[in-house]
């Protein structure tokens, strides 16, 4: 749909009035294609601790040139800024986070990437350790918003004895396929985990089912999942017929039309999915719908429709696949939640209900799937679709711009997440709610 005011802001005058008025302009973002190497630009380690070593390898395995001291040059662009910060275990040492990121700030390149490694506070015996830990994450989002040029800045927290399970993490971080992640903090712990022989289709032999494939959000999370070699079981409403057999072909893949709100939608997932593959890898569940209306105007209908939708069939899919052993060992459910979920809106009481109760299933479901099986949510924030598009003008344009990065973000960005979330080499990542919002000013 045309977007009056964006291109209003885009034409040169406007870009003169919008650049007086206060209008930040936005960066076009370095987002992957084949071939991509993972950084533009050499990767500077700093940080002294237990990660320093893993993050070395991983690095050089993935093509990155390694500095250990500021390039000397003024003129030369850092891909990338990681910081060991595990071995921080001061209120005195967290001085180096200042000391290794002020000077170094203004030679991170468009895109680029900061990344700091830490230890979950959680998992620190002594106070003053714990206390510097916590900290990092203050650093590392205030980093966010100090960023230019489309460059993102993360916190990884990793358990004592899961050093050898961050690979993918890294690569996804500093890899422009996080290009619309910024400001979040990732947990990494010690459950299973396979390193893909291919890194560039980690999903070879898998099967995935995506609910809501035909368009928007879902079809570039089909189109990305068969990019990284599963066969794709694309799900949406039989209305949707048409549209999801044109996705399903086009990827390889296949469609099978199931309301995911019927009483039978998990049992009939579940039979297609053993008789026909064996069984499921990897399980989206994107279809998600809005109704948006104060609450003191919402009909029964606007409530009990969204959330069968939104809610209740992700439970009790997640439960059927479960109960009837179609879920696969070392299988990787995600959860298309909602920053709306986390921070709530008006007008969206019924939608932020079922998104930040998405964020409940992932909690409670993620300790009893442990260590084989793994569940995480995705909470994207505004995204360019159809939905997005239906709003009004001003609000829209609010929504693309109050976040660090000054855009909204595009349906592949939050595709790339989910097949990270998604990998066999992923295994350590579970119970997590990563936004992919551009650091959102909005909500936590
Ligand atoms: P969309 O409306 O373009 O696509 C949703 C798909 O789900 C449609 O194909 C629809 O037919 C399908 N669907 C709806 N009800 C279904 C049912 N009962 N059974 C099977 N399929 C059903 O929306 P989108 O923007 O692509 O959003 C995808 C997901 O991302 C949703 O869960 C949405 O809440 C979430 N989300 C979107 C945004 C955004 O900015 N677009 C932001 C946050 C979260």
């Amino acid at each position: 749909m045309a977007d009056l005011l964006q291109s209003i802001i885009e034409s040169g005058p406007g870009k003169v009035v919008a650049k007086r008025v206060g209008v930040p302009e936005a960066t076009e973002l370095r987002r992957w294609e084949p071939g991509q190497p993972l950084l533009d630009g050499p990767a500077l380690l700093l940080g002294e601790g237990r990660l320093r070593g893993e993050v070395d390898r991983v690095l050089r395995a993935a093509g990155a040139a390694v500095l250990e001291t500021p390039p000397p040059g003024e003129g030369e662009r850092l891909g990338a800024v990681v910081l060991d910060a595990s071995g921080i275990t001061s209120v005195d040492g967290l001085r180096e986070l200042y000391e290794g990121f002020g000077p170094v700030l203004r030679s991170i390149g468009a895109s680029g990437r900061a990344l700091v490694l830490g230890t979950p506070p959680a998992a620190v015996e002594d106070v003053e350790e714990a206390v510097a830990q916590r900290a990092l994450e203050g650093f590392t989002r205030s980093l966010g918003k100090e960023l230019r040029k489309g460059a993102t800045a993360q916190l990884v927290l990793v358990k004592p004895g899961a050093e050898d399970r961050i690979e993918s993490t890294l690569r996804f971080l500093l890899s422009s396929k996080s290009a619309y992640v910024d400001g979040q903090v990732v947990q990494v712990d010690g459950g299973d985990a396979t390193d893909p022989a291919d890194w560039e289709r980690p999903l070879d032999g898998q099967v995935a089912v995506v609910t809501g494939a035909s368009r928007g959000i879902g079809e570039a999370i089909a189109e990305v999942l068969a990019r990284d070699g599963a066969h794709v079981v694309c799900v949406d409403v039989p209305a949707q017929g048409e549209a999801l057999t044109k996705v399903a072909n086009r990827i390889g893949g296949s469609a099978l039309q199931l309301d995911v709100t019927a009483d039978d939608a998990g049992q009939t997932l579940a039979e297609h999915a053993k008789e026909r593959h064996g069984g499921v890898d990897v399980v989206v569940h994107n279809a998600g719908i809005t109704r948006d209306r104060t609450l003191g105007r919402m009909s029964d209908d606007e409530w009990d429709v969204l959330m069968a939708v939104n809610l209740a069939a992700p439970v009790r899919i997640t439960d059927t696949l479960l109960d009837t052993g179609a879920l696969n060992e070392g299988a990787r459910v995600v959860c298309v939640s909602s920053v709306n979920g986390i921070a709530g809106q008006r007008g969206q009481a019924n939608y932020a209900t079922s998104k930040a109760g998405l964020i409940g299933l992932v909690q409670a479901q993620s300790p009893k799937l442990a260590p084989s099986r793994t569940i995480n949510a995705v909470a994207p924030g505004f995204i360019e679709t159809q939905m997005t598009a239906a709003m009004p003008l001003f609000t829209r344009e609010a929504g693309r711009r109050l976040n660090s990065l000054n855009q909204g973000g595009q349906p592949v960005d939050v595709a790339e997440t989910i097949a990270w979330l998604s990998s066999p080499a992923s295994g350590g990542v579970t119970g997590q709610v990563v936004r992919v919002c551009g650091q959102m000013l909005l909500g936590a």
